[in-house]
């Protein structure tokens, strides 16, 4: 791609680093931003610096938010005694567009992989016990359905099981590691709804 001039060949590198983009798309994308307005390169480069500074983890449940406690965990009406825990943050949106869930969340950033060397301190398991000395129900397992959710499912439960705090899992078989947001709402909704006693 030597006949494109470095700036252009910088680009699409740039742009082929981020996930699901291959080469040729990445080819593609980089074309249509040089023809595009520069005002508007302007806008799109400026939102991309502005969600990576103002955007973080909430404090209580870690999901990505732009404010200190995200609007699920700051709202009054969510039932705070039930805490569905799910791999990322992705996952967390499946869930909210069912619009029946009026649980509060608990995001893990990741799930134990013995392979990727991602253990136990690795993903948020800390701070999940710490909410738990608080007044708890239930804790609702909604990791994927992967060898590496299974995994972090069974360790949760042993963790949690000692509290006395009810455990349960979410339908076997519904959600496919990692990918819920694929899944529609009607499916989630009776993996939810199926949830079983750990
Ligand atoms: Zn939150």
């Amino acid at each position: 791609m030597e006949y494109y001039g470095s700036q252009i060949n910088n680009l699409i590198e740039q742009l082929s680093s981020l996930p699901g983009i291959g080469s040729k798309t990445a080819q593609r994308l980089a074309f249509h931003i040089i023809s595009m307005p520069p005002e508007k390169v302007e806008t799109l480069a400026s939102s991309l610096i502005q969600a990576r500074k103002n955007v973080r983890y909430c404090r209580e449940c870690g999901t990505l938010t732009d404010q200190e406690l995200c609007p699920i965990c700051s709202d009054p009406k969510r039932e705070h005694r039930t805490i569905m825990v799910v791999e990322n943050s992705r996952d967390l949106t499946a869930y909210e567009k069912t619009g029946h869930y009026k649980g509060v969340y608990h995001v893990l950033q990741g799930v134990i992989s013995p392979q990727l060397g991602i253990g136990p301190s690795d993903i948020r398991l800390k701070e999940l016990m710490v909410r738990l000395r608080g007044e708890v129900d239930e804790v609702i397992i909604a990791t994927g359905s992967s060898l590496e959710g299974e995994t972090t499912a069974m360790y949760l439960s042993r963790l949690v099981k000692p509290t006395g705090i009810r455990v349960t899992r979410i339908a076997s078989g519904v959600p496919v590691g990692g990918d819920l947001e694929y899944i529609d709402e009607v499916t989630l909704l009776r993996a939810l709804d199926g949830r079983v006693e750990l």
